[in-house]
């Protein structure tokens, strides 16, 4: 099935083209002519599913047909999470827009910067990409209204809910205009995404994609059981023997993170930290020196590792394991994307080998893990 069986205009399919997204992806199999008829939608789909383009690229068709939005009243809400994800998010928008012949004006806001310079921004604007927090403040600062929107995306709203954002969305959904269309993507699927389902989606059309695994085959994945106070050694030998030029490694902690960098940094090693407790304008920084491989180490929390949009990573680290073996099987599939193999390694302490063992049933797929007790550290 090709782009062109789902209904879109010719100036999108044009856009695809040219982005090479040759075939759809199952979610954007789905949502797509579900959205462009009007449906509401429940979508269960992980990240680096393409449920991006699912709900982006009909926004935007059914945007050609509507006159220019009043000013401060806008068409159309994308709410999402995080920073990152509002960055992320607005760039798609932006780039598919660039290729329609009715011009949108889209922006995204967030928390941690200036508010004023996004009131300023927000003239005009018809489709706004928002996190929770900064929308309503924008919304008490009557920089904006959101009563007369048409369409309403909550995009990874497991993830808006664990941030502790119910008290925001329920306040934003009282804002909202009866008469509207509803989308809702989630990676999961939970007693409170249930009860939102239910206030705010109407007869909605169920998309459920699963993680693909099939793609695990091709990382090499390896484990190494390793003390705690040997952590730090044992990366920093990996890091030079394997000679890494670019990895991503995550941390559970914040403070963990900011550790490691710290450590990395005072061996020579160049590294940046990405977690929620950095400004915007650091973990721009950070991501950017990383693609450029000006910097040869990032450390990110699971949350923040979201907004990383970088497919094909050669490695990947876990200094520690993540709680969920979803978050496990998510890291490690920043490697290994379509034609090229990445590594991913895992340090165990001695605390975490029954957690391993879970995740790796869980996975499908078992890992060796390698002695490292008689391995000489020393001067790492
Ligand atoms: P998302 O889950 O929306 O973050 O998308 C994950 C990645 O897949 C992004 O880097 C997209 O650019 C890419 N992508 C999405 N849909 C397609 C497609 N149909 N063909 C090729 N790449 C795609």
């Amino acid at each position: 099935m090709s782009f062109s069986s789902l209904g879109l205009s010719s100036h999108l399919l044009h856009a695809l083209a040219k982005q090479h997204y040759t075939d759809p992806y199952p979610i954007q199999k789905e949502a797509i002519p579900a959205i462009l008829s009007g449906k509401d939608v429940l979508g269960v789909a992980p990240t680096g599913s393409g449920k991006t383009a699912s709900f982006v690229l009909p926004i935007l068709q059914q945007f050609q047909k509507k006159p220019a939005a009043k000013n401060r009243f806008i068409k159309a809400l994308i709410l999402v999470p995080t920073r990152e994800l509002a960055v992320q998010v607005g760039d798609v928008c932006t780039m598919f827009a660039a290729q329609l012949p009715r011009a949108v004006k889209i922006l995204s806001v967030f928390g941690g910067v200036s508010i004023n310079t996004q009131m300023i921004h927000l003239q005009g604007i018809e489709l706004l990409i928002a996190t929770p927090g900064r929308l309503l403040d924008l919304i008490d600062s009557k920089a904006l209204n959101i009563s007369e929107i048409d369409i309403l995306v909550i995009d990874e709203a497991d993830k808006m809910l664990n941030l502790g954002f119910k008290a925001e969305m329920t306040s934003i959904f009282s804002l909202l205009p009866i008469q509207r269309q509803n989308l809702l993507f989630s990676a999961t699927l939970g007693k409170e995404i249930n009860t939102i389902t239910e206030i705010l989606l109407q007869n909605p059309v169920k998309i459920e994609v699963k993680e693909d695994l099939k793609h695990i085959d091709l990382i090499q994945q390896i484990a190494y059981d390793v003390a705690e106070e040997r952590k730090g050694p044992m990366l920093r030998y990996l890091i030079q023997e394997k000679n890494m030029q670019q990895v991503l490694v995550f941390t559970s902690s914040i403070h963990r993170a900011d550790a490691v960098v710290e450590k990395l940094k005072t061996h020579g090693i160049s590294a940046a930290a990405m977690h929620s407790k950095k400004s915007q304008g650091a973990r721009t920084d950070a991501l950017k020196n990383f693609k450029l491989g000006a910097v040869k180490v990032l450390v990110a929390t699971d949350l923040a590792s979201r907004g990383i949009d970088i497919d094909a990573l050669p490695f990947v680290i876990n200094y520690e394991l993540p709680r969920s073996p979803k978050d496990y099987i998510h890291r490690i599939g920043r490697t290994g994307r379509a034609a090229s193999s990445g590594t991913a390694i895992s340090l165990i302490g001695p605390d975490e080998q029954h957690h391993f063992k879970v995740i790796q049933k869980k996975m499908g797929k078992k890992v060796e893990i390698i002695e490292t007790e008689a391995l000489d550290l020393k001067g790492y």
